[in-house]
């Protein structure tokens, strides 16, 4: 039997998509709703006032049937024009689509290459807005998940507030919901989060916010859209409706979503998140394993895998023989580390069962390379599993 097949003892625990709390998969199962009935409005319009808190924004954010990238597109689309002079930092694999976006619509690209693993200087930033005072946009990853680094976002926002015609765009798609990203506070002018990661729902929703800086370009934007095209939506959301079919069952979940993690608050939510990449670092280094990142995000852990062994095949038979999903490196790392993701509905007792695994894995494609008994690794998983704060 497959791993997909759906299965109890599976755990899907990559950076996203994410295991379903077990409400939300009831919720996605129920009868179909028509999206223009009073019963949906309620359900649209308390979403549109709940993601206001995760943003942390005073500002209206706005909802797109449609995976992360369109989202990050949007905020492209939406405040830039062709020929505009943007700065792409370019960190991982998310980087370089937003560079390659931004080129397709015409903008003129600078991309700042980071040595993959690495943050972005703040300085590097100074330097460059100095040289280049026409920039229109700085686009950048809060977390870029091919390489589980956390940039420094507040400290950017700082920077890039003191340039009255430069935005600051970012694709918190890993961070928002994860770990604190306050929109308003860490000066943000356009934000963007997906459902299938920090907010446990499956994929299909991508969600923007624009800040009044933002809204300033937006009037006069000449990039062509029509689909992505927040006037058009915001037009419709004043009227209480979107202005295409709501994707019902996905809105349906989010609304309990939104809700359910509001309800416990979302300091605590962060915390939940923060226990589980505390655990992560702690059982793999203490097997003698290294983290990749020197800015890591508390979304997801990046561990080397140890230079004897293919960390495709430690991904693949933690996947066939454990039916745990992790995922692998892109690009130049593949084969070199194993992403872990933190985000989503992941019991303590999933993580301990991870934790064993990946060691059992290792000892089967390398044996010796973890110098230390069945026990001891027992001993490790279950003290560092315990420390893993439960969903309420
Ligand atoms: C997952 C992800 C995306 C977009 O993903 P989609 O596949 O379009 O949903 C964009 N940026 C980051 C940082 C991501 O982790």
């Amino acid at each position: 039997m497959s791993v997909y097949t759906s299965n109890s003892d599976y755990s899907l625990l990559a950076p996203g998509p994410v295991n379903l709390h077990p409400r939300i998969r009831e919720i996605m199962a129920e009868p179909m709703i028509h999206h223009r009935t009073p019963e949906y409005d309620q359900i649209f319009k308390r979403s549109l006032e709940n993601l206001k808190s995760i943003f942390q924004t005073k500002n209206a954010v706005y909802i797109h049937p449609s995976t992360g990238s369109g989202g990050m597109e949007s905020l492209v689309v939406n405040t830039l024009s062709p020929g505009d002079e943007v700065l792409v930092i370019v960190s991982g694999k998310f980087g370089e689509r937003w560079a390659e976006m931004t080129e397709v619509y015409g903008m003129k690209t600078h991309r700042m290459n980071i040595p993959w693993g690495e943050a972005l200087s703040i300085a590097q930033l100074e330097t460059f807005l100095q040289q280049h005072p026409k920039t229109q946009a700085v686009l950048c990853q809060a977390c870029e998940t091919s390489t589980a680094v956390l940039h420094p976002i507040e400290a950017m926002g700082q920077v890039i507030a003191n340039y009255p015609s430069t935005l600051f765009l970012v694709d918190g798609i890993t961070a928002l919901g994860a770990l604190p990203l306050p929109m308003d506070a860490f000066r943000i002018d356009g934000l963007v989060g997906g459902s299938q990661k920090a907010f446990m729902l499956p994929t299909g929703l991508s969600f923007v916010s624009f800040s009044e800086k933002a809204w300033k370009k937006i009037e006069t934007s000449k990039t062509p859209k029509y689909y992505f095209d927040i006037k058009r939506e915001q037009k419709a959301n004043k009227k209480g409706e979107s202005f295409f079919s709501g994707p019902v069952p996905l809105m349906k979940a989010l609304d309990w979503v939104l809700q359910y993690v509001l309800s416990y608050g979302l300091r605590k939510h962060f915390e939940i998140i923060r226990s589980r990449a505390a655990a992560t670092r702690e059982f793999y280094q203490s097997v003698g394993l290294s983290l990749y990142s020197k800015f890591p995000s508390e979304s997801l852990t990046a561990i080397c895998a140890p230079t004897a062994i293919d960390g495709q095949k430690w991904r693949l038979l933690l996947e066939q023989k454990h039916n745990i999903t992790v995922m692998g490196g892109q690009d130049q790392l593949k084969g070199k580390i194993l992403r872990i993701g933190h985000m989503g509905y992941i019991t303590p007792k999933e993580m301990k069962r991870l934790f064993m695994a990946s060691v059992d894995v290792l000892n089967e494609l390398a044996p010796g390379s973890i110098a230390k008994t069945q026990a001891e690794i027992e001993t490790l998983a279950t003290r560092c599993a315990e420390k893993i704060l439960e969903v309420p």
